[in-house]
């Protein structure tokens, strides 16, 4: 996974609307603090798709990620209609990647947000629960979808939400159910999380119910710190959370497996402001840091993260983020604000 130089082969995509410009604001900040990748371009999304190849990845593409077992992706279009399947989807099952993580974290007074100080880790088991893909139609008028709930795949996404809060300084993981209702497969959840809890006494964990627990991370954000949560709640609470923190635009993800890891921005390919240089990359970029503390770069990462977080307190802002008057003192393009990074590595906010 290394090339002749010791640095880190990793499979880039460029993907469709701002895509690409967000990706090279993003490798233009990895490259300047010194990240020791070997950057693998593949082509993928709508340009892929167009050539009639039905999950947006073509054989190039496959043959870099065995290579490197490591992605680094910007947003893809993805095309409507018939016989398309979803890219996320297919990578991450022939990737066997099962947690799915999204830090959310507040950057008020600079970033409008509903509550200042959030900042908890949403782990989301990623294969199993309702997006196994069995679903029948019995009949015109009944239908069916199968919750599916295993004791390892519960166990390795338990697993890795409490090794993610010893490494990363955390305290609490809460498990979030509905094993009230669901008794055997919540319950089974919630089982396995217990389990795997016993085995770090360190750590604090506890366990709530998924609709006052969504209420909650809405109205009293600052009571979780690492979430771990089956794969439909852990789709609805991650977005839930990112409205509220006010960062949208701002977060990054990974979906991560025991031997590939895919890292992205949380934001679509907004191709209604494509090409302009005016996209803020700091969702890439925050997903970029994931990658880098993820592969063993940790000094790097920290370095990135002090800087963007500095040039986001300077007020220098893109126009999603901008407002007169208030914490904003310059509106700046995509490429500029990468170059205000840049110019700030080293520097602590
Ligand atoms: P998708 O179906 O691909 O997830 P979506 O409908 O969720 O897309 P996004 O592409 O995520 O929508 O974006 C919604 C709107 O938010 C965009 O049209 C754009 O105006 C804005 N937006 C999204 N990402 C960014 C960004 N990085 N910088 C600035 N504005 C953004
Ligand atoms: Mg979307």
């Amino acid at each position: 996974a290394y090339d002749e130089h010791g640095n880190r082969r990793v499979t880039v995509a460029y993907g469709d609307g701002i895509g690409p410009e967000i990706m090279e604001a993003t490798l233009r900040v990895l490259k300047a603090a010194g990240a020791k990748i070997a950057p693998e371009i593949v082509e993928i999304g709508e340009k892929v798709y167009e050539r009639g190849v039905s999950s947006g990845i073509d054989k190039d593409g496959w043959e870099s990620l065995k290579r490197t077992n490591l992605f680094l992706k910007a947003p893809i279009t993805t095309p409507l209609g018939g016989g398309v399947k979803s890219l996320n989807v297919t990578v991450r099952k022939t990737l066997g990647l099962y947690a799915n993580v999204r830090p959310v974290k507040s950057y008020a007074p600079f970033v409008p947000s509903l509550h200042d100080n959030i900042d908890m880790v949403i782990v989301r088991e990623n294969e199993e629960d309702c997006y196994a893909g069995i679903e029948h139609r019995h009949t015109s008028e009944v239908t069916q979808c199968i919750k599916l709930i295993t004791v390892p795949g519960t166990a390795r996404v338990c697993k890795y939400a409490f090794d993610y809060a010893l490494t990363h300084g955390r305290k609490r993981v809460s498990c979030i159910t509905k094993q009230n209702i669901m008794k055997i497969t919540d319950g089974l959840f919630h089982r396995v999380f217990k389990r795997t809890a016993d085995q770090y006494p360190t750590l604090e964990s506890e366990h709530r119910i998924v609709d006052i627990a969504t209420a909650q991370v809405a109205s009293k954000p600052h009571l979780f710190d690492v979430i771990v949560t089956l794969n439909l709640y852990g789709d609805i609470i991650s977005d839930v959370a990112a409205e509220v923190a006010g960062s949208v635009g701002l977060c990054g993800s990974a979906n991560v497996g025991d031997r590939a890891a895919m890292f992205e921005a949380i934001h679509g390919s907004a191709p209604d402001i494509a090409g302009m240089d005016i996209a803020n990359p700091s969702g890439l970029i925050n997903g970029a840091i994931m990658m880098l503390g993820h592969i063993g770069q940790r000094d790097v990462a920290v370095t990135i993260k002090n800087a963007l977080l500095k040039t986001i307190e300077d007020g220098i802002h893109t126009a999603d983020i901008y407002r007169e008057g208030k914490n904003s003192k310059q509106k700046v393009g995509c490429q500029a604000f990468a170059d205000a990074v840049i110019e700030r590595l080293g520097q602590l906010p």
